[in-house]
């Protein structure tokens, strides 16, 4: 395949192919970034992989060369020819014309075997966190994600307690994955240019020991805590029992002072498992 941005754009006239802009479509013409990421991702022949938006096909390409099977969910249909021309040579690649908020996952990955499933993309940023958070809910047995996305929201995935970017997404994530940067990418290597620059970032699942004692109380802390992000804990737990709360706190040094943004994921387990007893 031809990546470069004038070959990109010879497939997109060729088809009669107008980008939309709702669909977040911003494709990669940079065989290097590719090349990157696939070999940062690890994926051998024992690998399903997932990719949320093929689009023209680039990534998806080399993914059916190191993967077992690549299964796709791309919304626009009216890519299909041009994926059927660039991908008609990778047997082990299944595309299903679906929006994946909506796909049944679990369902479709029922025909496969497979020994893990990553899950690799370059997403559509208008729908970054939706799809983060579907995969944790939906409770897809996804051992890796190694995603394109925005350097801003990037950051806010990967955020350390302290930080600006530091919420309750970070904390939520931080509970099921490691969290790390894998490589920048700058807005020049796409059709049409994005305003932004992106980051790829790399979630590797952790092996849950169960430290949370109740996931209800635990995320309906993180959610209120991070309520209004400028006030104390004092503030957004109004209606907790405060009392606990101090003497989980007070064994850090901290005190009900204390903003959300100060405190680590194991400072928020410690606290929600006072509460569940
Ligand atoms: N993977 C291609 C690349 O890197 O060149 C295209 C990436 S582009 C940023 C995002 C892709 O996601 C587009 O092909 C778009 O049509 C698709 N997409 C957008 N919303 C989607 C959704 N809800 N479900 C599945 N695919 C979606």
């Amino acid at each position: 395949m031809d990546y470069s941005p004038k070959r990109m754009q010879e497939v997109l006239d060729n088809n009669a192919f107008r980008l939309k802009k709702q669909y977040g479509q911003n494709f990669i013409c940079d065989e290097n970034i590719i090349d990157s990421i696939i070999r940062k991702a690890l994926i051998d022949k024992d690998t399903l992989v997932i990719e949320i938006g093929p689009g023209a096909g680039s990534l998806t390409y080399k993914l059916s060369l190191v993967a077992q099977n690549v299964l796709c969910y791309e919304i626009d249909t009216s890519l299909k020819d041009i994926l059927n021309s660039n991908l008609k040579d990778c047997h082990n690649v299944e595309i299903i014309y679906q929006d994946f908020l909506k796909a049944n996952v679990s369902e479709d990955l029922k025909k496969y075997s497979y020994k893990k499933i990553y899950l690799v993309a370059n997403l559509p940023y208008y729908i970054t966190t939706p799809i983060i958070i579907k995969i944790i809910e939906d409770k897809l047995p996804i051992d890796k994600i190694v995603v394109m996305v925005q350097k801003e929201v990037g950051d806010r995935f990967k955020a350390k307690p302290g930080t600006k970017d530091y919420g309750s997404l970070s904390v939520y994530l931080n509970y099921y994955y490691d969290v790390h940067k894998l490589i920048d990418v700058s807005r020049n290597v796409f059709i049409p240019k994005p305003n932004v620059d992106s980051i790829v970032v790399e979630f590797n699942r952790k092996e849950q020991s169960n430290k949370v004692l109740n996931e209800d109380i635990f995320f309906k802390l993180i959610r209120d805590s991070f309520n209004q992000k400028r006030k104390t804990l004092k503030n957004n737990l109004r209606e907790y029992d405060l009392i606990k709360i101090e003497e989980v706190l007070h064994k850090y040094n901290l005190d009900l002072s204390v903003r959300a943004e100060a405190l680590s994921i194991d400072i928020f387990i410690d606290i929600s498992n006072a509460l569940s007893r």
